[in-house]
């Protein structure tokens, strides 16, 4: 058996070995071409042995041939999934068949002569996971092929796949026809950051290009391989005794599968032959992983999915561990219209490409409320998400399109798309000019109504937006932003010297830092704490887990406190659910404006303790909320998703229900008349400020104090400031009353806007 087996290997190197020689011939690519299925023939003892590859629009073409009729090359064409050769392509899997033509999908093509063949192997010639054409070898005789075989010729189609994707079969194509690693790709995914993005692929996890393939000794390479397999675990364990997991965006229970597979026995086994077969340590890596890749494609399964997309960052790390001794990926060169592609990555990693040269971020995963999206959209960087596959498809420098308002890739696009795309752009830069245009305009609405147009922030990236937006100040610092992109509890110096920054960038302008609102969806991995809950939305976070855990608070608190010693502070509380948390936090901030005094420190010249509004229970207690907060600021996020049962995470249910519908819009009324009353400051502060209809809407119903993601400023001061707000208040309040539905309110605002010239 063993003999048997080093038989097997020996034949197959031999076959490699011929092919290198052929290789390092000087040969034009046909004649290249042609030799090599002579000499596959010769070594597998075929009769036939042909080579077809993928165009773009999708046709198999042959390419060579040695035993069909010559005169059928570059003539005989078959479409992805007609044919045995078709199938093949289509399910990117090897076909071992002893009588071909009674496969259902058997075709017979009379250019080819091929009727004469029984025994048929075809394999899939892969690169990088993708299908760029197929080998196949034929015999008269009614023969069964062995597994070896099959290696073998998946090997040696390796390493045309290699030749097509250097672009050294272009010359044989006829012109206008384009190889399928070329083709124009559109991809749809989930838009998480809003923008569009021109410009060349930058694969954040760079494919290492195996240029070595042939092994000159089988035993080196198997050692480099066992070597560099215990260097990516030793990796993997210090990744996780370290513990700095999350800086490196990756969690742990995500390495805790790599350490897993990094063991697996079929894994190895399988590099392990591919060297035996005569590749280099890292070819033997790329096939597997190929072959991974390419069963990826047809797995709908989304659990075996992630565990093989597990594999594919693992053979990632193998090849950058063999090829330069680091599994980490290295600094490089960036274009200037760098657009990211990669699987998922950390808000860290992110940050760390300089800003200026990144046009957009595409992902293979990614949630609106995941750490890298919401840098993102902090940095105005587009962002399309879910989109499967791209890291396979993408090619470095490639040229790419992201739009992140409606969640699509394009990549290679065609020269009318790119030019489509193009003008977008143009015309979002004008609007954008225009925007700019109105910074210096009073915010007044044309019947002569003042407002307030501030802006949401949280990070440090944000705060360039201020002036360039021409924001008033900042109506929402979500400062559990800092806790979620860092590696551990951020310390108070650190916490101190961030609210600090952004008292010095707002200068005279307010602004309203919100204590932490962590749990729910927004999750702190090094708070390893907090239980597992079912429901999380409604579960131990923001002010209850607060004021169970006071140190948390204290801290945070101490840390406002001291930086902005000397200027005013607003302190504003998340998740209010009743009126006594409002009195408990107070009562501990008293207590830590008293204890800075007691040793010296200086203090803020004035302090003002506000609650947001976003729990419906306070709805029933309006009076009593506007009269125990120093402002209040409606969280329209949360306030819709509890006041609707509906998850504002869960696309299924997204566009369910409306921020114009009357319910709402009736409870947002009463809490503006509650405080009008009182004489207390009220805002709004979730993203419906930032829609120029809602904030018409929101203006309306005397809600005038808006804080909204910097971009949004622009359009909504355009609407404002040309609305008739007295004619419309009056309008809604008569629709409110008998008893609208959401669209007599979306017709009624319309119908205003237009009248004033408002596009919305
Ligand atoms: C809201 O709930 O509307 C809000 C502004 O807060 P967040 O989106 O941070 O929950
Ligand atoms: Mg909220």
């Amino acid at each position: 058996m063993r003999d048997q087996l080093r038989d097997k290997d020996a034949s197959s190197r031999l076959l490699l070995k011929r092919i290198r020689e052929i290789m390092a011939e000087p040969l034009a690519p046909q004649d290249r071409l042609d030799r090599m299925v002579g000499q596959i023939a010769q070594s597998l003892v075929a009769e036939v042995c042909s080579v077809y590859a993928l165009r773009a629009d999708g046709v198999l073409e042959l390419y060579a041939t040695i035993g069909l009729n010559p005169n059928a090359v570059h003539l005989s064409q078959l479409r992805l999934g007609q044919g045995l050769v078709g199938t093949i392509a289509a399910a990117s899997r090897p076909l071992n068949l002893a009588e071909a033509q009674k496969h259902p999908a058997f075709e017979y093509l009379p250019e080819t002569g091929e009727e004469l063949y029984h025994s048929f192997l075809g394999v899939p010639i892969l690169r990088a996971g993708r299908t760029l054409g197929v080998l196949v070898v034929q015999n008269e005789a009614h023969r069964v092929y062995g597994d070896d075989e099959a290696e073998a010729l998946e090997t040696v189609a390796m390493v045309i796949g290699e030749m097509i994707a250097t672009g050294d079969l272009k010359s044989l194509s006829s012109t206008g026809v384009e190889l399928d690693l070329a083709k124009p790709v559109t991809l749809h995914g989930a838009a998480l950051s809003e923008g569009i993005g021109l410009g060349h692929v930058v694969l954040h996890e760079p494919r290492v290009v195996v240029t070595n393939l042939f092994n000159d000794d089988t035993e080196a390479e198997l050692g480099r391989l066992a070597r560099a397999l215990s260097g990516l675990r030793l990796t993997i364990d210090d990744m996780l005794s370290r513990g700095d997991v999350a800086f490196e965006g990756e969690h742990r229970d995500v390495l805790e599968t790599y350490r897993m597979f990094a063991h697996d026995k079929g894994w190895v086994d399988r590099m392990e032959e591919a060297i035996r077969n005569g590749l280099t340590a890292e070819a033997g890596v790329e096939k597997v992983q190929s072959d991974m890749r390419a069963r990826m494609g047809t797995i709908t399964d989304p659990y075996l999915r992630e565990r093989m997309s597990d594999f594919d960052d693992l053979a990632n790390r193998l090849l950058r561990q063999l090829i330069s001794g680091d599994a980490s990926h290295r600094a490089r060169s960036l274009p200037g219209d760098a657009i990211i592609v990669a699987r998922n990555m950390g808000a860290a990693e992110l940050l760390d490409y300089p800003r200026e040269r990144v046009r957009g971020l595409v992902l293979e995963h990614g949630a609106p409320t995941s750490h890298v999206v919401i840098v993102a959209r902090a940095m105005g960087i587009p962002v399309a998400g879910h989109i499967k596959g791209v890291v396979a498809m993408a090619n470095a420098a490639d040229e790419i399109i992201v739009d992140g308002l409606a969640g699509q890739v394009h990549l290679r696009p065609q020269p009318d798309v790119e030019a489509a795309y193009a003008e977008k752009v143009r015309f979002r830069a004008r609007r954008q000019a225009e925007y700019r245009s109105l910074r210096a305009e009073p915010s007044l609405t044309a019947d002569g109504e003042p407002f307030s147009l501030l802006m949401n922030a949280g990070l440090l990236v944000d705060l360039p937006q201020l002036e360039q937006s021409g924001a008033q100040g900042i109506g929402l610092f979500r400062t559990e932003l800092q806790f979620m992109i860092a590696a551990t509890f951020p310390r108070a110096e650190a916490q101190e010297r961030l609210y600090g920054s952004v008292l010095d960038a707002a200068g005279q302008r307010p602004v309203t830092f919100r204590t932490l609102d962590i749990g729910g969806d927004k999750v702190l991995p090094y708070f390893r704490n907090a239980p597992e809950e079912e429901n999380p939305a409604l579960g131990w976070r923001a002010m209850r887990l607060a004021l169970d855990r006071p140190g948390l608070l204290r801290t945070q608190v101490r840390a406002l406190l001291k930086a902005a010693a000397g200027r005013e502070l607003r302190l504003m509380l998340p998740m209010v659910t009743e009126l006594a948390e409002i009195d408990r936090a107070r009562a501990m901030i008293t207590r830590e404006v008293k204890h800075l005094s007691r040793f010296g420190h200086g203090l803020p010249l004035k302090l003002r303790i506000g609650a947001m509004l976003e729990v419906p229970s306070l709805l029933f207690d309006l009076d009593g909320l506007m009269g125990k907060a120093d402002f209040v600021s409606i969280g329209s996020n949360d306030l819709f998703q509890f006041m609707h049962a509906a998850d504002r995470g869960n696309t299924r249910i997204a566009d369910r229900f409306d921020t114009l519908g009357p319910t709402f819009l009736r409870a947002l009324k009463s809490a503006a008349d509650a405080a009008r009353r009182h004489g207390t400051p009220l805002a709004l502060c979730g993203e419906m400020a930032g829609r120029p209809a809602e904030a018409l809407a929101l203006a309306a119903l005397g809600i005038t104090t808006l804080s909204m993601s910097p971009a949004a400023i622009g359009p909504v001061k355009a609407a404002l400031i040309r609305a008739e707000i007295g004619t419309l208040r009056q309008r809604m309040t008569d629709a409110l009353e008998s008893g609208s539905t959401a669209t007599d309110i979306h017709r009624l605002i319309g119908e205003s806007a237009d009248s004033s010239g408002i596009a919305l």
